[in-house]
């Protein structure tokens, strides 16, 4: 449920040219939410044993790897550092994926092609599942460069997209897992970032999985022609789970055999096993007459609750380890608009917004 003085909607921002000009663009435009997120970073390293010196210092090490991978993305981040007053180094320790909170985390994403949808659309829905007070994190971003085609993505802080689709088509959408071989490497948000500048199905999955990377998320990446991929990644492997019978479900445990042994502790996981299976469930009935009030209800589930599809804060937990659904969003690939829900979808409405 939005707090008191939640505003209802995401705030909406935009830029376009250089990569350097749309970070400072989004930079100034989000500078609250930045700095907001720079005080948090910092109380969570305050142990003698891994302060925020040797955080951002560890962080670094990875910075040669991210600017080789996707030069474009450093330049934007380096604009976020000019835009917010924020320093380059603290930015891209932010970047990274270096807390062990949220690790009881987690969304749910479901995703079609055309053969199952009432209007022949190419869907890809998801629950955006983390800490409650994150809804004041996000914003609708609409980024333009003048070198890629321009996407529209629900940035945290306006620069770090955790769902996308582009002008292209191409939609990233996908959720969190905790592998047991995380090292220093390209943080898991540069390939998202990476697979929404990419044109086609085949670049998009290779940017979705780079080599040398530190972590990974399951990306689910999708083209308008309605591939479906479920890019199932640790740090040193990954699995492409190919939407055979035209959709799939996908939570926050690795599916593939192959990628068993890289699950960190699966007896944290009962929270996305139960998602997954409703999911699984649930949409299955709908197939052939799949539309965006479909996923609204879908992801409006409350069987499992409070760690539901529909997940809301669970009073018994601290702050910093409760988890809420801030947001859902469809993406329809084939006309290029979202639908967005501010807050829990059983509360909320979703909203049109075009490319
Ligand atoms: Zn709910």
């Amino acid at each position: 449920m939005p707090r008191k003085g939640a505003p209802g909607a995401f705030r909406e921002v935009s830029a376009s040219g250089s990569h350097f000009e749309i970070g400072r663009s989004i930079g100034k435009q989000c500078r609250d939410m930045a700095l907001r997120s720079e005080k948090r970073f910092r109380s969570w390293f305050r142990s003698p044993e891994f302060g925020l010196e040797k955080a951002v210092a560890y962080a670094r090490r990875s910075m040669p790897a991210t600017r080789q991978f996707y030069p474009g993305y450093m330049e934007e981040l380096e604009g976020y550092a000019a835009g917010t007053g924020i320093k380059l180094d603290m930015v891209y320790a932010m970047s990274c994926d270096l807390s062990d909170r949220g690790r009881g985390r987690g969304c749910t994403d479901i995703v079609v092609n055309a053969e199952w949808t009432k209007d022949d659309c190419v869907l890809a829905a998801h629950n955006e599942d983390v800490s409650p007070y994150n809804i004041f994190d996000i914003a609708i971003a609409r980024i333009r460069p003048k070198d890629e085609p321009g996407y529209l993505g629900m940035n945290y802080g306006g620069i770090w997209p955790t769902a996308g689709m582009n002008a292209a088509g191409i939609c990233l959408t996908g959720n969190a897992l905790v592998p047991n071989d995380t090292r220093v490497g390209i943080p898991k948000i540069v390939p998202c970032r990476k697979v929404l500048a990419e044109s086609g199905i085949y670049q998009a999955l290779k940017a979705s999985m780079p080599e040398g990377r530190g972590h990974s998320f399951n990306n689910i990446v999708t083209d308008s022609n309605g591939e479906i991929y479920s890019m199932e990644g640790s740090a040193t492997a990954f699995e492409a789970l190919y939407a055979e019978n035209g959709w799939l479900v996908h939570t926050n445990h690795y599916l593939s055999p192959k990628m068993w042994r890289f699950e960190e502790n699966l007896h944290t996981r009962f929270s996305s096993i139960v998602r997954y299976n409703r999911a699984t469930k649930l949409f299955k009935k709908e197939l052939g007459k799949v539309e965006v009030s479909t996923f609204k209800r879908i992801l409006s589930d409350h069987v499992g609750y409070p760690e539901s599809i529909c997940r809301h804060a669970d009073p018994a937990l601290d702050e910093e380890e409760q988890t809420q659904s801030i947001f859902s969003v469809v993406f329809d690939l084939t006309n290029r608009a979202a639908w967005v829900c501010y807050g829990n979808p059983c509360q909320g409405e979703l909203r049109k917004y075009e490319l």
